[in-house]
Formats: structure tokens, C-alpha cells, sequence
């Protein structure tokens, strides 16, 4: 098993996991063209994709999916909420998932994990192979639950938002009524919040920690990296941050 992500942040979200030569996208926040120019770039080929699952209906995760799935012929996967939301209840593609219910794609085992976020009925994701690799993708949640530590734990790769900086979200450009969103429990991670969950579900088989959806305007990269860093026992500029417009490399599970 291996991931890479397209790209990570408010603009669109999108996250590649491969195993046995096929894969599935986890959100497709990108155009359809996007999307396979940044898989090409990762050497894949569009037939090589069997599904989308889809976290939630914001437009940064969930905008290119129909165009997508319909181009190529495969089916989607959200939560009855997302569903609804999109329209999609009555897709021919879509599919209903739901929270602590896990399912099988190809060939690896995948736990939807339900997660505070302001949005209809928003999962998040937790993926087993085989071999018991176990790999989170965890972005757009406002708070930490029991819940997410227990589902969260054991992973031996993570990629985990780390959104804003609560001084510097303060201080920014959003108008007042956005910024208590953010900073809500039903917003988006703050760096702390994000450096809190790694120092929770931290063991020796954690081999990878990818921090995304960090926020252009409410965010210092370097504050992540100077958070992250003590935590994984590396210097700060070996600390991985997804980029917005950079696909990332493979990082394999073994
Ligand atoms: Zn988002
Ligand atoms: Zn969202």
C-alpha cells in the first residue's frame, strides 16, 4: 500500500492510496482535468482507479467527483448526509457508506470514521491491508473525540490537517463570524490540536506523519514544522506539509 496527494488545502483536497496496482481516490476537491494531470504525474493511469470516497460535500473535497466518476465509470462512496447534500441519492454511482461500518476496495479494508466538522454527515478514513499496515487520512474536523484517538491509533502512516495557527487565524483576514468557525469544534484543526492527536496515537510502528489542509492565510508553515518536529524526533525541515499545488511523492507502507 501507498499514498501521495494531489494537493491539500481550502482550494481542493485529494489523496491517491494504491495497493496491488489499482487505486482510490480519497476526495476529489479538483476539476476532473486536474485530477488526471496530477495522477499522471504519479505515473498512473486513469484505469488504474476503481473509486472515490468522498469525506464530506464541501466543494474543496467533493467537487470534481461526479465529472470524474462518470468519465470513468466508477462509483463514489459518501455517507447518506454527503449524499443527500450533493444530490447524489438517487446516482446511479453513488454509494452509501456509513460510519463504523468498514468496507472492502481493492483489497484493502477501510474504516469511514465519523468526525465533528461542519457538514452534513462528514467520515474520514482509516485503510488496513493485508499484510496489517494501517494508514489515516484525517482533515476537517474542528475537535478531537475519544472516538478519533481510538480509530487513529496504531496507524503506521498519517496524514492529518494541521489548518491554522489560533493567533495567527486572530489576527487575519477573515471576517469575525468565519474565524469562530474555524476555531469551533466543528471547524478545522488548529496546529496544536493537530500536534495534540500525534502526541496521542504516537507509537514506534508510526513510521510517517504528512500534515495538510494548512491554511495560506491563517498559518505559518514553520509553525507546523516547529510543532510536528520534537514530535517525530526530526528536524523541523523534514517535517512533511502537503502542498496546495504540488503533488506529493509516494510514501510506501511497509
Ligand atoms: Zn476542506
Ligand atoms: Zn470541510
Amino acid at each position: 500500500m501507498k499514498y501521495a496527494s494531489l494537493g491539500s488545502g481550502s482550494r481542493g483536497n485529494a489523496t491517491v492510496v494504491e495497493h496491488q496496482g489499482e487505486c482510490i481516490l480519497i476526495d476529489c476537491g479538483f476539476s476532473r482535468k486536474s485530477t488526471l494531470q496530477r495522477m499522471a504525474q504519479l505515473d498512473l493511469d486513469p484505469a488504474q482507479l476503481k473509486a472515490v470516497l468522498v469525506t464530506h460535500e464541501h466543494s474543496d473535497h467533493a467537487k470534481g467527483v461526479q465529472t470524474l466518476c462518470d468519465a470513468l465509470d466508477i462509483p463514489f462512496y459518501t455517507s447518506f448526509g454527503t449524499a443527500r447534500k450533493m444530490e447524489w441519492l438517487e446516482h446511479s454511482r453513488w454509494r452509501c457508506i456509513r460510519s463504523e461500518q468498514p468496507l472492502e476496495l481493492i483489497g484493502l479494508k477501510i474504516t469511514p470514521v465519523c468526525v465533528p466538522h461542519d457538514a452534513q454527515e462528514p467520515l474520514q478514513y482509516v485503510m488496513n491491508n493485508p499484510q496489517g499496515m494501517k494508514l489515516g487520512i484525517l482533515s476537517d474536523l474542528g475537535s478531537l473525540t475519544p472516538h478519533i484517538v481510538e480509530h487513529y491509533s496504531g496507524c503506521h502512516a498519517l496524514q492529518i490537517e494541521a489548518n491554522h495557527d489560533p493567533h495567527l487565524l486572530q489576527v487575519g483576514p477573515y471576517p469575525p463570524s468565519l474565524r469562530v468557525r474555524v476555531a469551533g469544534n466543528y471547524g478545522h484543526l488548529s496546529n496544536q490540536q493537530c500536534a495534540e492527536l500525534v502526541a496521542r496515537v504516537q507509537w514506534g510502528g508510526l513510521k510517517r506523519v504528512s500534515a495538510g489542509h494548512i491554511s495560506e492565510k491563517n498559518n505559518d508553515r514553520n509553525l507546523v514544522r516547529e510543532l510536528l518536529a520534537p514530535l517525530l524526533n526530526c528536524h523541523p525541515a523534514d517535517v512533511d506539509l502537503l502542498e496546495q499545488d504540488v503533488v506529493s511523492d509516494w510514501y510506501q507502507l511497509t
